[in-house]
């Protein structure tokens, strides 16, 4: 089974708090590079390589999510959503019946998909925060020469399941027989035949359904088809996964030419896969390990691990998480020592290793003590404005708290058709809305059923802000929920009695930018900047013209404070909101 979601009773670790091939790969490459990225929850620069790959593998899986035996080459790229079982077999004169027609038909079918989910991406990296690069300075045809590139590999493992496919497995295929999870094809009906099932040799159409590989549906929700090691410290996702001719084969799509240090880390990563695949089906071990780099055509073999290989990496992968994911770590436990840069040339071929050191390109090297950064970092205390005889306490980021409980009543609730209800409550003479923004599901509602006017309910961990009219508001997000209560709890406090501005000064690791359209149809622009201090991260917005001009001037490894900011949080993030009357001072710069 290419899924296993954990099981809910006895998880106790939690999807965010499991280690990946990923993390495991980027603590082997630098210890505090990994603190930088998942402890501090830093974001490299977000460049179209990174979207394009995604677009490239989503085009890939949806060509092979349809059928050249049902599905014209000029058909819409939704034809699909109407599901397989809802669609007519084509005639044997319409569907392509050689290799050279099955490629154009994967080629034409690329066509239709490839722009639509080019253009989204492009929008999605547009809006992103932390966008860099310049998406005109790469060639759009090549990414899409990526996706045919895939499906002619795809189309080698349609021949060779036609040319060696069982008589077994051929008429288990054709009487309606499909594998527990199986490959998604939009088909959910039951079915003593095949729709497309034909009498004699497979044919190529029928190869194609039988061989067509496991792969991450593109409309599946996030982390639904992870892979979780029965005692969930571990989670993973493959892409394909091959099953045909009884050879089970895992491969990994790569949008790239394959050269650098990085094909050392897919080497390690379908390792772990392999590692994953036996412990959730009992030993076995995959027939083979590949990537594709599509961007030369290149199917590279990666060695499968033996059992006792399998044991000695789980065994390694357990001590680490328990070593950065179960106990609590500090920058300390993550020293800067990289490892060396491994060389790679085009299709992951090794090659001798480079002379360059991995912090020359470090995104982190402004903060990192490797680099020109040092682990001095602000942790509060007091500052002093230029000109100004106030002195302001400035806060550890630990120490802010965008949270409040408070015991109250419902003083109107009004339910609407989509969505959580609208609930003002009362205190005293104030009164405040109520933003449920994250509702909850069934099993962890985030406020009870049946609420109604009058109830007195005790508000956990909200956040209070004010909306555009000035009224006070309290978001409920994912840590924070309504309960119904008859008194107040020991930490409940006023209605207004929550500290609203606050002062913090960090290192500045790096700015962001956000643009959109609001509902009023003008364009909005926010800016902003994370920093971190001694105790962990923030990030502080505003509107674009909030920000004094030295905001532009911001460099990695500067040191600032900003002065009288709102907080605000969405789970673990705490976000500080530059307002009016806010200000930014510079501490120290960098350089
Ligand atoms: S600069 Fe070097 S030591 Fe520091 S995080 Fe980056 S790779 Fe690691």
């Amino acid at each position: 089974m290419p899924v296993r979601a954990a099981d809910a009773a006895t998880d106790k670790i939690g999807r965010f708090n499991r280690l990946s091939a990923s993390q495991a790969n980027t603590w082997e490459d630098c210890p505090r590079l990994w603190w930088y990225q998942n402890k501090l929850r830093l974001k490299f620069p977000q460049t179209p390589p990174l979207f394009l790959g995604r677009a490239v593998e989503e085009t890939v899986c949806r060509v092979f999510m349809e059928s050249p035996g049902m599905i014209f080459y000029q058909a819409p790229a939704d034809v699909m959503e109407i599901g397989a079982d809802f669609l007519l077999p084509l005639l044997d004169d319409e569907v392509p019946d050689t290799e050279e027609k099955l490629l154009l038909w994967c080629e034409k079918r690329v066509d239709v998909h490839w722009p639509i989910i080019r253009d989204k991406m492009h929008a999605e990296w547009q809006k992103h925060a932390r966008k860099g690069g310049n998406w005109h300075d790469y060639s759009m045809q090549q990414y899409r020469d990526m996706c045919v590139t895939a499906t002619k590999m795809h189309i080698g493992e349609v021949i060779k399941c036609m040319q060696e496919v069982g008589a077994r497995e051929l008429t288990m295929w054709r009487e309606g027989h499909k594998l527990e999870i199986p490959a998604p094809d939009t088909r959910s009906k039951e079915f003593d035949r095949h729709p497309l099932a034909r009498y004699g040799e497979c044919t190529l159409v029928e190869a194609w359904e039988i061989a067509r590989p496991w792969f991450v549906d593109p409309d599946a929700p996030d982390f639904s088809l992870n892979v979780v090691h029965p005692e969930h410290w571990f989670q993973g996702e493959y892409d394909l996964v091959y099953r045909h001719c009884n050879s089970l084969r895992i491969m990994d799509l790569k949008a790239s030419r394959g050269g650098g240090d990085r094909s050392g880390n897919y080497v390690e990563q379908l390792r772990i896969y392999a590692m994953l695949w036996s412990i959730t089906h009992d030993g076995q071990i995959p027939d083979a390990l590949e990537v594709w780099y599509l961007g030369v055509e290149v199917r590279k073999s990666i060695p499968v691990p033996t059992a006792a290989e399998i044991d000695i990496m789980e065994g390694k992968l357990k001590d680490l998480w328990s070593e950065i994911k179960e106990t609590e770590i500090t920058a300390e436990d993550c020293p800067p020592i990289p490892r060396p840069l491994r060389g790679y040339s085009e299709g992951g071929v090794k090659i001798e290793d480079p002379k360059e050191n991995r912090c020359d390109t470090c995104d982190w090297a402004g903060l990192c003590p490797n680099g020109t950064g040092d682990d001095d970092l602000p942790a509060g205390g007091e500052y002093e404005k230029p000109g100004d005889i106030k002195v302001y306490d400035l806060t550890p980021f630990n120490d802010l708290q965008p949270r409040v409980d408070i015991f109250c009543e419902i003083f109107s609730i009004k339910e609407i058709d989509f969505g959580p209800p609208n609930i003002m409550i009362q205190q005293n003479d104030g009164f405040a809305h109520i933003k449920i923004i994250h509702p909850g599901d069934e099993d962890n509602p985030s406020y009870p059923d049946g609420l109604k006017k009058g109830d007195t309910v005790r508000l956990e961990g909200v956040i209070p802000s004010t909306n555009w009219k000035g009224e006070l508001q309290l978001k409920v997000d994912p840590h924070a929920r309504i309960v119904k209560s008859s008194s107040p709890g020991e930490s409940d406090i006023g209605l207004f009695d929550f500290r609203a501005r606050w002062n913090v000064a960090g290192r500045v690791c790096y700015t962001t930018h956000k643009t959109g359209i609001g509902k009023n149809g003008k364009p909005w622009a926010r800016k902003g900047v994370v920093l971190i201090d001694d105790t962990g991260r923030i990030s502080v917005e505003g509107w674009d013209n909030a920000w004094p001009s030295i905001f532009n001037t911001l460099q990695q490894g500067d040191e600032i404070a900003v002065l009288n900011v709102s907080l605000d949080a969405w789970a673990i993030d705490v976000k500080a909101n530059l307002e009016k009357g806010s200000s930014l001072q510079i501490l120290s710069r960098q350089n």
